[in-house]
């Protein structure tokens, strides 16, 4: 379990989980909760109702005119729509599904494997990978770099999958091949995985196991030698970088004729114990915490991810989402805790930062809502690895601050581009 040290005298090198720990599964749950994403300014008219029937792998809209979509992942009755806005404000549109506990699979999802398709059925695939990137003819991706590791500490899930399903993987390559005309792949392995990934016919890449060297943008760095510049994304320089769970669940798609509805994730106990599960999306999180006796306790914090990316919730009744990649219970005492102290100008998180970035000077902005200064301190090439706020002295929520300029930043964006 990971422990905040007050005073960083020393980088800390934080280490992967590199163990194998198998998939059990969990049986689809009384309910599954979806979120739907609402547009700002668009049409409030729904297309969705108390008491309507969904099947398992159906395409559920909320609005007529927004391309956000989520895939059922239980054949049921819609029991309830609700408001739901996320931690950084984002309103979503919440279905609770009462389900019938068996599966009638909806056929509106054909299997036929073109780009469209992939748009159409697989945005809310497990790993959430987006396939829209390669329908834009300005960005020219001519390479796919499979990411075999898992991006947060105490996290296998991608490593399990590279373990145990290389030939998924393998038809997932040639399904991506097919509908986006890439033929370069590269999947990136931890050295102890490199035999498996071999199978899967990508060039294979090692890893180092040290934080954050997952991270999609270190791997571009470190296996092409190319840099994201601030504010752009991979596909800008010709790169998508998808997980193996997404690209496994590509060839399931494909090869089944039925959109996957089942999220792989790790769930680390307060003792630091793993145990990898596949559940439906949309599972409550307190489902899943109960049928391995997991019990937060009052001021234990529960993550959603991992414990240096992850977000802490303040319910077991929010769901499974298609990009969960892990449960993390922390009791009290190790979980890192965050003040409202000013910067004490130590320099720590700028020493340790991988993209040296001034972060001491940019959080001061954040903090305070000037996103635009904030920017101008190299917020757009921060890559989320919460390395600073593992090691500021003033256990300043570091984090958070940037995530939340970003998320302004982006909110201001939309809305100058609806003016004009
Ligand atoms: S989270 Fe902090 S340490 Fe990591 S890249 Fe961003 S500013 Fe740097
Ligand atoms: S933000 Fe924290 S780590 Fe960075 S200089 Fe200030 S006190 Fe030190």
């Amino acid at each position: 379990m990971i422990k905040k040290p007050f005073f960083g005298l020393k980088k800390p090198e934080l280490k992967y989980c590199l163990e194998s720990f198998p998939f059990e599964d969990i049986p689809a749950s009384r309910e599954a909760i979806l979120f739907l994403k609402k547009l700002n300014g668009k049409s409030e008219e729904k297309l969705l109702k108390v008491g309507d029937n969904v099947k398992t792998g159906q395409k559920i809209k909320a609005f007529p005119d927004s391309p956000e979509y989520v895939i059922s992942p239980v054949t049921g009755k819609i029991s309830s729509i609700f408001p739901y806005t996320d931690a950084l404000g984002q309103a979503y549109e919440g279905i609770k599904i009462e389900s019938d506990r068996n599966d009638d699979w909806d056929d509106q999802f054909t299997g036929e494997a073109t780009l469209e398709t992939a748009i159409d059925f697989l945005e809310f695939a497990p790993g959430k990978f987006s396939f829209r990137k390669f329908s834009d003819v300005t960005k020219k991706v001519d390479t796919i770099i499979i990411n075999g590791m898992d991006v947060d500490l105490g996290i296998t899930v991608n490593q399990e999958i590279v373990r145990t399903n290389s030939s998924r993987i393998k038809e997932g390559i040639d399904f991506l091949k097919k509908i986006t005309g890439v033929s370069n792949f590269i999947i990136a392995v931890p050295e102890n995985l490199s035999k498996e990934a071999n199978r899967t016919g990508a060039t294979v890449k090692t890893v180092s196991a040290t934080f954050p060297d997952a991270l999609p943008e270190m791997i571009i760095k470190n296996t092409l030698g190319k840099v994201v510049p601030a504010g752009q994304k991979p596909e800008d320089i010709g790169v998508a970088v998808i997980s193996a769970e997404s690209t496994a669940a590509v060839g399931e798609a494909f090869a089944t004729g039925k959109v996957p509805v089942i999220k792989a994730l790790s769930v680390v106990g307060k003792n630091g114990k793993v145990i990898n599960v596949k559940a439906r999306i949309g599972t409550p999180i307190g489902d899943i915490l109960s049928k391995y006796n997991v019990a937060p306790e009052e001021n234990d914090r529960i993550i959603l991810g991992g414990p240096m990316m992850g977000t802490a919730t303040y319910s077991k009744d929010l769901p499974i989402e298609p990009n969960t990649e892990a449960i993390t219970v922390q009791s009290e005492s190790d979980s890192a805790q965050v003040s409202d102290y000013p910067c004490i100008s130590c320099g720590e998180c700028v020493r340790i930062c991988p993209v040296r970035i001034p972060v001491n000077f940019l959080c001061r902005f954040a903090e305070f809502g000037f996103y635009e200064d904030a920017e101008r301190y190299d917020l757009n090439s921060c890559i989320e690895c919460g390395l600073c706020a593992y090691v500021c002295t003033a256990r300043r929520p570091l984090l958070q601050y940037i995530k939340l300029a970003k998320h302004e930043l982006e909110l201001i964006k939309l809305s100058e581009a609806v003016n004009e």
